[in-house]
């Protein structure tokens, strides 16, 4: 079990709720147990959090209080062609082991939530319950449990292969029998795929029409892998929730997903990580795939802004890893700025924009009174300068500290 904490008010500091425009200056936030108690003017908050037993008081005037983040395309268990093909290679204890600490790191990079966007074995949902229960430490977790994809579609290695209609309702009834939050699809082909290309159109619609009917049908919400824009418009015609990746967006298709409310996750990141490829010796023909689908998958993001899609923040990459001087997940948000994002609309991107898609906006990536306490603190002000990002000093998720500079 957590152990209990000493009440906690971050005094003084700007707070960005998550969502509004206006960021309310020289705020109080109390923190008591696992939730937000009050958020209001400094010297209110104080007077009443000094009902409390000893509270802690951590002066932040300049700093800046976000939601923890929320990076909505994760693999635990990432094995991808190269040093990252020994994850493959372990067995499910060691594997579980693997994500434990890849969770941890998350966490303490900041990403208070996961979705996990298919991960093998089912070994996802064992993770998300212990670190519900406090016994690990790591991000909450909402998982689509297996990828599921059509035999020798993109990410079948580790995913759940099937084909026709009732092959694909058999498979996704198992990964809402084990737990799934949401389901995940393979629309198309990817960069990972030695036999396919990312234009490769992977799912007949009655295939996609059996997934879409039992996930909605279960109240589950359906995402999917998808690269080119013909196949990604049929599926949102159809009823598809999110998009991942979009590597070709075009007018048409944001404005589709503008009328039928659709979430696109760029995980900008993947075509422009040369570094975080070099490092963990991807193949060349996977490194040559992904960065020449750079300028593309760049045009797609500034489309799906101009347009202005629903976007939410995803890295596919570990969100903690090592990318540029910073983190995936907080490159990410650089990349949706100089993509042409207000940093006020990269912020939303990284908190309530996934909350609202996973159903749990009035709970997680929010700054208000009843929410869990997933705070971070900022040195600067991200709102000005998204980049100040990179320097958290506290990080809070259920009211538990798990970083602290201040100490
Ligand atoms: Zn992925």
């Amino acid at each position: 079990m957590q152990t209990q904490q000493r009440d906690l008010v971050i005094a003084g500091a700007r707070v960005f709720d998550g969502r509004s425009e206006q960021v309310a200056e020289n705020q109080g936030v109390w923190v008591s147990a696992d939730r937000i108690r009050r958020v209001g003017p400094v010297d209110d908050v104080l007077r009443e959090a000094s009902t409390a037993a000893d509270p802690r008081v951590l002066d932040a005037a300049g700093a800046t209080v976000v939601p923890g983040l929320i990076n909505m395309h994760v693999h635990l268990d990432l094995a991808l062609p190269g040093d990252l093909a020994r994850v493959a290679m372990l067995d499910d204890p060691a594997l579980a082991l693997h994500m434990a600490e890849e969770a941890r790191l998350s966490l303490l990079a900041g990403v208070t939530s996961v979705r996990l966007t298919g991960t093998y074995g089912h070994i996802d949902f064992a993770l998300r319950d212990s670190i519900d229960s406090g016994r690990t430490l790591g991000p909450r977790i909402f998982t689509a449990g297996q990828l599921v994809c059509s035999t020798g579609g993109h990410g079948w290695q580790r995913s759940r292969e099937a084909d026709g209609p009732a092959g694909f309702a058999a498979a996704v009834r198992d990964q809402i029998k084990h737990g799934a939050d949401f389901i995940k699809l393979s629309l198309s082909g990817g960069m990972a795929g030695e036999h396919e290309k990312v234009t490769t159109s992977q799912l007949r619609d009655d295939e996609l029409d059996a997934v879409l009917e039992i996930a909605h049908a279960w109240g589950r919400k359906v995402t999917a892998h998808a690269g080119p824009a013909l196949p990604t418009m049929e599926a949102i015609r159809r009823g598809l929730d999110c998009v991942e990746h979009g590597y070709e967006l075009t007018d048409e298709l944001c404005r589709l997903m503008v009328e039928r409310g659709v979430t696109y996750v760029p995980t900008i990141t993947v075509t422009r990580c040369r570094e975080f490829f070099n490092r963990h010796r991807m193949p060349v023909w996977m490194q040559d795939r992904a960065l020449a689908w750079g300028d593309r998958h760049w045009e797609s993001l500034e489309t799906a802004i101009r347009h202005g899609v629903s976007i939410a923040l995803g890295s596919d990459m570990p969100p903690h890893a090592e990318f540029d001087g910073t983190s995936a997940t907080v490159r990410e948000l650089e990349f949706m700025v100089q993509a042409g994002m207000t940093p006020h609309a990269a912020l939303t991107a990284a908190t309530s924009t996934g909350a609202d898609w996973l159903g749990k906006g009035a709970t997680i990536g929010c700054v208000r009174e009843g929410a869990f306490a997933d705070l971070l603190l900022v040195a600067g002000d991200p709102l000005a300068d998204i980049s100040a990002m990179r320097e958290l000093s506290l990080i809070v998720k259920g009211g538990r500290t798990v970083l602290d500079q201040h100490a």
